[in-house]
Formats: structure tokens, sequence, C-alpha cells
């Protein structure tokens, strides 16, 4: 204790200078050693009253909220001082370094792709990330002591939330907005009784469960008719004696059923393939010339001269994407229009390179149109617009889904415009970046006819 002698001298010393003075002037009224008492008394009192206002300075110093520096002490009140503030500098850095650990915690919880609530012991909304607050719809500052059963009242995660203890499973709820399908799980942690809310948006998910489904159940459809049909011939061949005429008619009609659940099996392989592998390089050309030549051929054996077909390039180009998946894109849809069109009709296959470097592709045809209402929709897997026809032409439904697909890998789009009666227009765009003219010019030129 370095400061006790300095302070047991002051003391003496100053309760002597006390005497001393006190008996100098006591000597003038003839009573010194009353005159030494008073001194001393005096002496001490000056000295209490020194420490009380030194004290009162260090305890002003500590009553402000943001400590500036202290004042300025020795001896005693610079010691008590000095151990007041080395506490309190150790107690704000404990304190700062705690709020910056729990703002990166928070920070840590906000970049959480879900949400994140925590509940008061009331089911009152303590905090929530910026996620919770887009799936629940809330306000996490605003509707902070809310309970969050009376902003999120659907009634299956009102049930899910009041639940005693720990629920096995998360529970799918649409989101309040109406715009997500939810998965919510509760937690309770603590000794308090506080609740955790995680939430995922599974929209995505649950879209493709239901996808997949109906996948399933159109793929059993799709075979089952044919399957059924083999098998009542199979019967009728086993059971029946038939004449030649009439087994070579059943043949006949197996082989149709055979082929039509090829095709469908070679559709959806194709499909399978477009959905696992990756998207076609942006650097491998194809050339469009030898693409068309390709589809025109296709498409003249395909109509057997049922049809006028015509090719038109404007400028020669080149497709940065797969040659074997544009090829089946562009025949899908002209094998459509040869098949959608009556006998006579015309169909015309162009490709053009737009002023903004865009590549188009146009199959336009006289056939029988499809009505407004369908053509949103004509893309989906195994939609059709009428069913026996599709299937009378050899159709799996999964043509223009094939399409679409194959137009998207290569950043592209497909634009589709019809009238009942009058025909159709199937248009692929393909972007700027995957196009390249060539300057030669192309063999099969304008109005290049089938013939
Ligand atoms: P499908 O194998 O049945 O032709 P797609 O996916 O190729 O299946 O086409 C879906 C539906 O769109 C067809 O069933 C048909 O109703 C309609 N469609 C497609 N192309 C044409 C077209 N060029 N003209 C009229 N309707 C068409």
């Amino acid at each position: 204790m370095p400061w006790l002698l300095p302070r047991l001298v002051a003391l003496v010393l100053g309760t002597w200078a006390g005497m001393v003075l006190g008996a100098a002037a006591g000597e003038w009224i003839g009573k010194p050693t009353l005159g030494m008492v008073v001194g001393a008394g005096a002496a001490v009192v000056a000295m209490a009253v020194l420490d009380a206002l030194r004290a009162r300075r260090l305890i002003e110093w500590l009553r402000r909220s943001s400590y500036g520096a202290p004042p300025v002490e020795d001896g005693l009140w610079s010691e008590l001082t000095y151990r007041a503030e080395r506490q309190l500098r150790l107690r704000e850095r404990a304190l700062e370094q705690e709020q910056e650990r729990l703002a990166q915690f928070l920070q840590a919880m906000d970049a959480s792709p879900n949400g994140v609530l925590l509940l008061d012991a009331d089911g009152q909304i303590d905090w929530g990330n910026a996620v919770a607050a887009d799936h629940f719809g809330i306000d996490p500052v605003r509707d902070r002591g809310q309970r969050l059963t009376n902003l999120v009242r659907t009634p299956a995660f009102v049930d899910y939330l009041q639940q005693e203890g720990n629920p096995a499973q998360p529970v799918v709820v649409p989101s309040p907005l109406g715009r997500q399908t939810l998965s919510v799980l509760v937690r309770r942690y603590g000794d308090k009784g506080l609740t955790l809310v995680i939430s995922q948006d599974v929209t995505q998910r649950e879209r493709h469960d239901a996808m997949r489904r109906d996948f399933v159940a159109n793929v059993s459809h799709e075979m089952r008719t044919p399957l059924t049909v083999l098998s009542g011939f199979i019967e009728t061949l086993s059971v029946l004696p038939l004449t030649e005429v009439e087994r070579r008619r059943v043949l006949k009609l197996m082989g149709q059923q055979t082929t039509r659940m090829q095709a469908l099996l070679t559709d959806l392989l194709a499909l399978a393939q477009l959905e696992g592998s990756p998207r076609p390089p942006a650097d491998q050309w194809t050339a469009v010339e030898p693409l068309m030549k390709q589809v025109r051929a296709d498409g003249e054996a395909l109509s057997a001269g049922r049809h006028d077909l015509h090719f038109h390039l404007e400028e020669g180009g080149d497709i940065a994407g797969s040659a074997s998946e544009l090829l089946s894109a562009v025949g899908n849809l002209v094998g459509n229009a040869v098949r959608y069109t009556p006998d006579g009709g015309r169909i015309d296959v162009s490709w053009r390179i737009r002023p903004d470097g865009a590549g188009e592709i146009d199959v336009v045809d006289t056939g029988v149109g499809i009505e407004r209402e369908h053509l949103p929709r004509l893309t989906e897997r195994f939609y059709r617009v009428d069913s026996s026809r599709s299937r009378d032409t050899g159709g799996t439904g999964l043509g223009l889904s094939i399409v679409k697909h194959v137009i998207q890998r290569h950043g592209g789009e497909i634009e589709i415009d019809s009238q009942p009666g009058k025909g159709s227009r199937f248009r692929l765009v393909l972007p700027a970046s995957r196009v390249r003219v060539r300057r030669e010019t192309p063999v099969l030129l304008a109005s290049d006819a089938t013939r």
C-alpha cells in the first residue's frame, strides 16, 4: 500500500500544523492549550472536508453514463480512482466483446437461408431474421412482443405451435400471404419455455413432388392403353382361330401399339437426358444450313408429299449448342406442323437473324390451329388439345415439352401464336450470345420449295 505512509504523514503533519497554528493563535488570548486543541480539530475537519470533496468528484465521475477522463487525484484518492477506472474499463471491454459476439451471432442467423424466430414463454416474438419476416409476413421490429399466433392464424400452424414439447416432424403450411409453402419446425430451448421456430420455403419441392406424382400417373396412363390393347390381342391370337386376313390385321394393330410405346419411351428418355445433362456448351457451333436440310428431309418423309413445304434461310448462321438437341426441337415442330395440318396445307420453316443479333426459327402452318386458352399450357408434359388426334398421328404429348426444354437450355424461348382453323406459328428465339452470322450465302435459298 504505497499510499498509506504518505497518507499518515499528511494526517500527522496536517494535525501538527493545525496544533502549531492553533497554539500560536491561543498565545494571543492567553490560552495556548485550547488553541492547540481547536487548531488540531480544525485541521482534521479541513482534511475530512477535502476528502469529502474528492469523494464527491469520484462519485460524480462514476455516475456519468459515459466515463470520460477520471478526476486527477493523488495518494489514496489516486489509487481509488485508478482501481475504479480499471474495473470499469475491464467491464466495458467485456461488454463490448459480448455485444460484438451477439451481433455476429444475430448476423449469422440473419444470413441463414431458413427463417428463424425466437419466441418468449408466452409465444411472443422476441427476435426474427429477414427470411422469417418474409415467410410469415411480419416485421420483427414492429411486431416484437406480439403473439405469433395473432399474426399467423393458419389453424394447422396454430395447433402445431401450441403442441407440448418438441414435435418430431415439421408441419407444412401455406405462408400467410399465400405466396409460398412453408415447412415449419418448432424447438423448445432453455429452462424458461422459450421457443425457436425454423421455417423453410418448400414451394419448389412441393411443386416438384406434385409434378413427379402427375408425371408418374400420366406415364402409367399412357402405357396402360397400348398394353391393354396388346394383351387383348395376345389373348385373341391364342384363343381364337383367325383367318390369315384377320391375323394380319391384328398383328398390324399390335405393331401400331408397340410403335406408340416405343415413341413414348424414346421421348421419355429424351426428356430424362435433357434434364440430367449439363447445358450445351456456348462455344460449340452448329451450322444452321445442314441442320435445316436434315429437318427438311425428315419433314418431307413424314409428309410424304401431302403438304406444301417451304424452307427459307435469310442468311447463313451458326448456333452455339447441341446439334442433336436443336435438330430434335425443330424436327418436333415440323413434325407437329405436318401432323396437325390437313393434306394440301402449307408449311413454312424459316431462319433469320434479327437486327439485335438474336436468331429466330419459325415454323408456320395452315393447319387446324389452337384455341387461345390452350396456348399457355401447350408445353406441359402430356398436355394435348385434341387427344385422339394426337394419338392417331403418333403423338406422345411430350414433343413441345422437349422443344421447350431444349430452347431453354440454349438460353432462348419459345413463342406460340395460333388461330383455330387458320394455322399456327411456333417461333424459337435464340439469344444473340448463341448466334453467329455466316457471310457465305446459304445454298438453301429464299422460297426454296420442297421440290
Ligand atoms: P403431341 O405429341 O400430342 O403432338 P406435343 O407436345 O407435340 O404433343 O403438342 C401438344 C399439343 O399441342 C398437341 O397435342 C396438339 O394438340 C397441339 N399442337 C402442337 N403443335 C400443333 C400445331 N402445329 N397445330 C395445332 N396444334 C398443335
